[in-house]
């Protein structure tokens, strides 16, 4: 499926964007490059949407997006702006919860399982289909549980018996079936090795961390953004809406009752990131991204990031950990989890938190929202210039944003 909603008329070179999160900066920023005058509308009193540093005297923190992990239209955006990545420490381990101790994800026993599996035949490709429901017959429901809910989550959010399968592995494409998971699994291997090699890869960050990557989209847009815009809606000319799909729902209500109507229907995930600077390090995180911590293990996280260790340049004078978590996190919440990690944690121990709570944090990649999109795509086609692009048409991850809103901007009719 196409990873804008819509189309704009090339002829009118006028553009208006409501919303200046990272979708609306981006594409207004491909569009400006292309020869068009934008127009960036926001609502709130800064740029940015969920991509927030805030500077303390004790570090950096980041209430959101804490990294970009790069492709080759990533790479080429950041020299565009003139940013220097930081390069997350691939020294690194990553780690997972397994039975209630952070451990390397890739077991033995695990491994084995799939190798033996690996010529059973997946179940058939619908628009139904689960992660979950694919994944059941390689290596079982407990290790589907228990090693890839928990991977997916840090990305997505959400289990993977909610994650629809063809919406998270879009490279799949609407027609592939698989004889084999050797088929599904040489073929990810193939898409990874098509991509260009690149001379910075995997997670960045920049000097003063993400917010610097706003302000250079920004910068570049300057002039171009009204903050604090709380007019209504008006279609004038090219339109796009870059807000999440439930405020673009609000915005269109009068406009395109049908098309309002249908992005209310996709769901979103709440979320809370809990930055701490520490007195103390957590000793089972030590050298590690971080742990992964599956659903219904008795933390009240989904994930503990390790901040000194993943970016230590941002992260000099501190002991930073960000805790991720799916509902509200209080105090005691936190030291609860710490506890669990390695014992003795009091309030004492902790110099400094930051308590940031996201309600519509990311839209959940289940089949609603797959469906929804779908329709959406069939409704926009009776309008010549309106188009609809944010996190849950493009993507989850800004790099999925940035390949989209490039090949949009570059051919808006015909882009696919
Ligand atoms: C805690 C957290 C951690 C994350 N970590 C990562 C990560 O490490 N790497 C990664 O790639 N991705 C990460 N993501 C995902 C990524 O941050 C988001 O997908 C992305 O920032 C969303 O951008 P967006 O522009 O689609 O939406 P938003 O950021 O929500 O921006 C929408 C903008 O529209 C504005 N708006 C809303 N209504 C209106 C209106 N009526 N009129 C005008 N403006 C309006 C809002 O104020 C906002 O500025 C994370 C997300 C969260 C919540």
């Amino acid at each position: 499926m196409k990873r804008v909603i819509g189309k704009i008329n090339p002829e009118d070179r006028q553009v208006t964007i409501w919303g200046a999160g990272f979708s609306g900066l981006t594409l207004g920023h491909y569009l400006k490059n292309q020869g068009y005058k934008v127009t960036i509308l926001e609502r709130s009193n800064k740029v940015g949407g969920k991509i927030q540093t805030k500077k303390t005297s004790g570090g950096l923190i980041e209430k959101g997006a804490h990294a970009l992990y790069l492709n080759s239209d990533g790479l080429e955006l950041l020299k565009e702006l003139k940013l220097e990545p930081i390069a997350a420490n691939k020294k690194i381990k990553r780690l997972l919860m397994i039975n209630g101790k952070p451990r390397r994800p890739f077991q033995a026993a695990l491994l084995s399982k799939i190798a033996f599996n690996a010529y059973k035949k997946p179940p058939l490709i619908s628009d139904g289909l689960t992660v979950a429901e694919f994944f059941k017959p390689l290596m079982g429901i407990d290790n589907v549980q228990n090693y890839m809910s928990p991977i997916l989550s840090g990305i997505y959010a959400a289990p993977s018996e909610r994650l629809h399968f063809r919406t998270v592995f879009h490279q799949v494409g609407t027609k592939a079936q698989f004889d084999s998971y050797w088929d599904f699994i040489r073929m990810m291997l193939k898409d990874g090795k098509a991509q260009p090699k690149l001379e910075v890869t995997g997670s960045v960050t920049f000097e003063g961390g993400m917010q610097t990557l706003i302000n250079g989209l920004a910068e570049t847009l300057k002039g171009d953004i009204k903050l604090n815009y709380k007019e209504p809606f008006k279609m004038k000319g090219n339109t796009i809406i870059c807000t999440d799909a439930l405020s673009a729902s609000d915005l269109i209500k009068d406009a395109r009752p049908d098309i309002s109507s249908e992005l209310a229907r996709i769901r979103y995930q709440e979320l809370t990131s809990v930055t701490l600077f520490m007195k103390r390090e957590i000793k089972s995180l030590q050298k590690s991204f971080g742990v992964l911590i599956p659903l219904d293990s008795g933390y009240n996280s989904i994930g503990i990031i390790n901040n000194k260790a993943v970016f230590p340049t941002n992260n000099e004078n501190i002991l930073s950990y960000t805790l991720i978590a799916r509902k509200k996190l209080s105090n005691e919440d936190i030291l609860a989890d710490l506890n669990r990690l390695s014992d003795g944690f009091v309030l004492d121990d902790i110099d400094h938190i930051d308590n940031t709570h996201w309600d519509k944090a990311l839209p959940i990649y289940d089949l609603q929202l797959y469906l929804s999109v779908k329709k959406l795509h069939q409704l926009s086609q009776k309008e010549e210039n309106l188009a609809i692009f944010g996190n849950y048409v493009a993507g989850i991850s800004l790099r999925e944003m940035i390949s989209a809103a490039k090949s949009f901007a570059a051919e808006p009719q015909k882009y696919s």
